[in-house]
C-alpha cells in the first residue's frame, strides 16, 4: 500500500523534475557562456557568490544630492568585509581612511621594488527601473549573482577580499608592498576617496610598480570580433558636463512664436547628434585592432594590413558601429532635459545637460568651441557644469603590459589581453602621477547582453566568472609580488 502510494506520488514528482530540467536547459546557463573556462574551485566561487550576494544588501548607493546618502550602509559594508575576511584586516594595515575609504597595506618584509595597488570601490549608482529581481536582493538564481554593483563593482571587491584572504591563509608573504584602495565615492568623481588616497601617495613619496582598477570586461561585447577579448585599458576618456539654456518669450500655447524656447533648444540637441565629432585614429585603437586581427572580420583585417590605401574606410567602419564608435570619437549626448510647467503654458527657458566624453587628446576647450559654433545662431547659452580631462596613455609596450597579459593568459588560456581605452571612469584616474603602468581591467567573462547591464536594469555576474576572477586575483599577487622566500625556507 505504502509503496503502490508511493509510486503514485513519484509519477508526477518524476514528470516534473523532467519537465523543470527540459526548461532549464532552455534558458543559457552562465557556465554555458564562458567558453576556454579552466577549472576552477566551485566551492569557491560559491563562497564568493554567497559574499558578493550579501555585500549587494548594504544600500551604498552614491546620489548626488548628499541628504540621501545613508552612510551607515557604507559602515555595514565595512563591518561586513572584516568579519567574512578577518585574515585579510589582521594581516593588512589599516593606512588611511578619508571619510569611508578604505587604504590597506600588506607590508612585505624586505620589498624587492616599487609596490603594486589593488583597487575597487564600494559604492554604487542608484538602481531604477523594471528589474526582475529586487536590485539589492542579492539573489542567486540561474547561475548568476543578481543586483546592483554585482558588475561595478562589488565583484571587484569581494573577489580581491577573496584572493587575498586565501593567499594569506596558505602561508603567503609578498616580496614587495600590496596597497589596496577602496573608494567610497567613485560614482561620484571619487573626490572625497581616490582623490585623498592620492594626496597620501604623494606626501608619502609613493610609486607603484602596477595599478589594477576596475575596467575594461572579458567580451565581445566591445570590438568587432567573434570572440570574447580581454579588454585590458590603459586609457580612460575625459568627461565634460555642459548646460545648454535658450530663454524665449513664453505666453498662452494657443499663440506660439515661431520658435519656442524648446524648439531652439531641440534643434541644438538634433544638430549636435547629427554632426558628431570628427573620428580619428589614435595609437592606441591601432594597436588595439592589430592584436586582435586574426579574430576581426576579413574585411577589415584587410584595411588593417593596407593602411595608406584603407585607413579611411576601416575609421568610417569604426565610427559607424556603435560598439566602437567611442573608442574613435569624442561623444555627446544629452542625458537631462527641462522645461515647461503645464500642458497649456508656452516655456521661457528650456535647458539640457549634454554629457561629453572626450577622447584622449581632444580637450573640453575644443568640445565647448564645437558646440558654441553649432548653436550660436540659436541664442543658445552654454555653461561648463563639470570638466575632468582624459588620462594619458598607460605603457602597455613595456614588462608590466607583458606580465599582466601574462596573468590573463594564466588564467584564461587562449583568450587575448588586448590595451583598450575605457570610456567610462575610474578611481584610477586620480593615480595615474604614480605609476606608468594604470590598468583598468575586470577579470570577469560576461556576454555583451551582461555586460550591458552596468549601471542598468538587470544588473548580474556569472558565478562561473567569479571563480576565474580570484584566480586571476591570485595570479597577479603571484606575478608582481611573488612570494617573499627566507633564507631559512627550502
Ligand atoms: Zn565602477
Amino acid at each position: 500500500m505504502q509503496l503502490f502510494y508511493i509510486a503514485g506520488v513519484a509519477v508526477p514528482v518524476l514528470l516534473l523534475i523532467a519537465a523543470l530540467a527540459a526548461a532549464m536547459r532552455r534558458v543559457p546557463r552562465a557556465d554555458a557562456v564562458v567558453p576556454g573556462m579552466p577549472g576552477y574551485d566551485q566551492e569557491e566561487a560559491k563562497r564568493v557568490a554567497d559574499n558578493l550576494s550579501e555585500a549587494i544588501r548594504f544600500q551604498t548607493v552614491s546620489f548626488s544630492d548628499i541628504t540621501q546618502r545613508d552612510f551607515t550602509q557604507w559602515v555595514n559594508l565595512r563591518g561586513f568585509l572584516r568579519s567574512r575576511y578577518p585574515k585579510v584586516h589582521e594581516t593588512l594595515a589599516s593606512e588611511y581612511t578619508p571619510g569611508f575609504s578604505s587604504l590597506f597595506r600588506w607590508v612585505s618584509p624586505e620589498p624587492s621594488g616599487d609596490p603594486i595597488l589593488l583597487c575597487g570601490h564600494l559604492d554604487v549608482v542608484p538602481a531604477e527601473g523594471g528589474w526582475r529581481h529586487p536590485p539589492f536582493e542579492g539573489r542567486i538564481e540561474g547561475g548568476y549573482v543578481w543586483g546592483r554593483g554585482a558588475l561595478d563593482c562589488k565583484n571587484v571587491v569581494v573577489c580581491l577580499f577573496e584572493a587575498l584572504e586565501s593567499l594569506i591563509t596558505k602561508g603567503y608573504t609578498p616580496s614587495r608592498d600590496i596597497y589596496l584602495a577602496l573608494g567610497h565615492d567613485e560614482e561620484l568623481g571619487g573626490g572625497e576617496g581616490a582623490k585623498m588616497f592620492a594626496r597620501y601617495f604623494a606626501q608619502q613619496g609613493l610609486r607603484f610598480s602596477m595599478v589594477l582598477d576596475e575596467g575594461g570586461f572579458i567580451s565581445d561585447a566591445v570590438f568587432p570580433v567573434g570572440k570574447p577579448v580581454a579588454d585590458v585599458c590603459v586609457a580612460e576618456k575625459g568627461m565634460v558636463n555642459l548646460r545648454l539654456s535658450v530663454s524665449a518669450p513664453g505666453g498662452h500655447s494657443s499663440r506660439p512664436p515661431k520658435r519656442s524656447a524648446p524648439d531652439l533648444l531641440c534643434e541644438a540637441i538634433c544638430r549636435i547628434g547629427f554632426q558628431p565629432r570628427p573620428a580619428q585614429f589614435s595609437d592606441l585603437i591601432r594597436d588595439n585592432l592589430k592584436e586582435i586581427a586574426p579574430w576581426l572580420e576579413p574585411d577589415l583585417r584587410r584595411y588593417l594590413a593596407s593602411p595608406r590605401l584603407y585607413d579611411r574606410k576601416l575609421l568610417k567602419r569604426l565610427a559607424d558601429d556603435e560598439r566602437t564608435s567611442p573608442l574613435v570619437r569624442s561623444t555627446a549626448v544629452p542625458t537631462v532635459l527641462q522645461s515647461g510647467v503645464a500642458p497649456n503654458v508656452l516655456p521661457a527657458t528650456a535647458e539640457a545637460i549634454l554629457n561629453i566624453r572626450l577622447l584622449p587628446g581632444d580637450s573640453a576647450e575644443r568640445t565647448l568651441r564645437w558646440i558654441e559654433a553649432l548653436t550660436r545662431d540659436l541664442g543658445i547659452r552654454v555653461d561648463v557644469l563639470f570638466e575632468s580631462p582624459p588620462t594619458g596613455v598607460a605603457n602597455y609596450k613595456g614588462a608590466a603590459f607583458r606580465d599582466f597579459a601574462a596573468a590573463v593568459s594564466d588564467v584564461y588560456p587562449g583568450i587575448p589581453a588586448v590595451p583598450g581605452l575605457f570610456c567610462g571612469g575610474t578611481d584610477s584616474r586620480h593615480y595615474e602621477p604614480f605609476s606608468e603602468a594604470v590598468f583598468r581591467f575586470s577579470p570577469f567573462i560576461l556576454t555583451a547582453d551582461e555586460h550591458a547591464t552596468v549601471h542598468a536594469e538587470n544588473e548580474r555576474v556569472a558565478v562561473a566568472s567569479l571563480g576565474a576572477a580570484v584566480q586571476f586575483y591570485r595570479r597577479v599577487i603571484e606575478r608582481f609580488a611573488p612570494r617573499f622566500e627566507t633564507e631559512e625556507a627550502e
